[in-house]
């Protein structure tokens, strides 16, 4: 799950948990050790019986006439049971923190009783199918940001049986409907009774932090993911398309050449720059210097390339660009531009100013022996070996 986090990360964790309350730094909890995410866990779920027997206990000093009671004792048994248990457990982790990470029995008690005691309260007040299920899915979202989200999983082939089951019972009268409900909370007219109405309320205004707190987890899981997908596709340096994502657009190009026309494949141009002599650069001015270049000479390429056309990092001080409907020699014109701007370009690094030079080698798709993106980049390659080979700062075609 995507709350694995990198070693500092761990150390990020370790800092934030809510038991160090008193030297409070908090961090995302996502990013917390399982144990902190289950204690903050635990705590959000004592809000369900907190806030179901508050508005029951509440009703029965006003209405007690309204309430069954064998059934209010069994829900205040119910609920306050559910309190003592995640209090136990929290302060029972508070100490083992320090000695664990992860305590999956407490994950499985936090998710098994919330289940318990919200479907238990849906099926006697009749809401199993409006507000507890709310409930269940708000739970759903936070417990899968918080806990294992394959617990989950599991949890929803018990649920969907249960409410099944609840709605069976109820369709077929064989249990009264609502039966913590001595008299229908609908007036004759159809109305609501204003306490009924009230308690509604008040879970609805119990569940708008949690479902904020679902958009926070929600937003922090798409930030993550694209974290993920910038890192596996940018290369960190240059901001340039890395080698695979390049080969995958490159790849993707000629598919969609094929499916475009099988007699006159639309052409994919590819040019391959390699820095000259860039052991040099580094070796005379230092490595930073030479980052530099590898920047400045990113910037050129990504100036003089067209919005569709990939320019990507292909190795050390290599580069490639492929440039979807070009000719090979149209391309060997861009290249040439290329080469020329590389070239004119200097570098001012700590005062000092660093020339530049690139060999070049473009190939395109189709052509004799260019039949896949391994031949159009390997013939390319071969070009720039050439014009290395002939003298260097040219450009050679295949
Ligand atoms: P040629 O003209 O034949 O291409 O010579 P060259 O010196 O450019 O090629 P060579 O392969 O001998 O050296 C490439 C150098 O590029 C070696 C390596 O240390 C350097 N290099 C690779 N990646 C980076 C990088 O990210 N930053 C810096 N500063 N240097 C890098
Ligand atoms: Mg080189
Ligand atoms: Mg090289």
């Amino acid at each position: 799950m995507f709350s694995h986090s990198s070693p500092e990360m761990n150390q990020d964790s370790k800092a934030s948990a809510i038991g160090s309350f008193l030297n409070i730094r908090i961090s995302n909890p996502m990013d917390w050790r399982p144990i902190d995410r289950f204690i903050l866990l635990a705590c959000l779920v004592i809000l369900a019986p907190l806030s179901f027997g508050s508005t029951m206990w509440i009703a029965n000093t006003q209405v007690p006439e309204w309430l069954n009671q064998p059934l209010v004792s069994f829900l205040t048994v119910l609920y306050i049971g559910h309190i003592a248990v995640m209090v136990g457990f929290i302060l029972a982790a508070l100490k083992l923190r320090r000695y664990t990470d992860d305590w999956p029995l407490f994950e499985n008690v936090i998710i098994a009783s919330f289940l318990i005691v919200v479907l238990t309260t849906g099926y006697l007040t009749g809401t199993y199918l409006s507000e507890a299920l709310l409930i269940i899915f708000l739970g759903v979202i936070i417990t899968c940001t918080l806990a294992d989200v394959n617990k989950i999983q599991f949890c929803f082939w018990i649920v969907v049986p249960l409410l099944g089951g609840m709605s069976a019972l109820d369709l077929m009268q064989i249990l009264p409907h609502a039966m913590l409900l001595e008299k229908s909370p609908v007036a004759d007219n159809g109305r609501p009774f204003d306490g009924w109405m009230a308690i509604r309320m008040t879970v609805a205004f119990i569940l708008a932090p949690l479902i904020y707190l679902c958009i926070l987890a929600m937003k922090r899981w798409a930030e993550r993911e694209n974290l993920y997908l910038e890192m596996s596709t940018i290369d960190g340096l240059t901001r340039l398309s890395n080698r695979n994502s390049l080969i995958t657009r490159g790849q993707e190009e000629i598919r969609r050449a094929r499916a475009a026309d099988s007699t006159t494949l639309p052409p994919l141009a590819c040019i391959m720059i390699d820095l000259d002599h860039f052991k040099q650069i580094n070796d005379t001015w230092g490595h930073h210097a030479g980052d530099e270049v590898l920047v400045a000479a990113s910037k050129v390429m990504m100036e003089n390339a067209r919005p569709n056309d990939e320019v990507g990092r292909y190795g050390g001080e290599e580069f490639a660009v492929l440039l979807p409907g070009t000719t090979l020699v149209q391309a060997k014109l861009i290249a040439e531009r290329l080469r020329k701007r590389i070239s004119h370009m200097a570098v001012e690094v700590d005062g000092q100013k660093i020339e530049v030079t690139a060999s070049l080698g473009v190939a395109c798709y189709p052509s004799p022996g260019v039949e896949a993106m391994s031949d159009l980049l390997k013939t390319a390659d071969k070009a720039l070996y050439e014009a290395k080979e002939t003298g260097r700062n040219k450009v050679v075609s295949a």
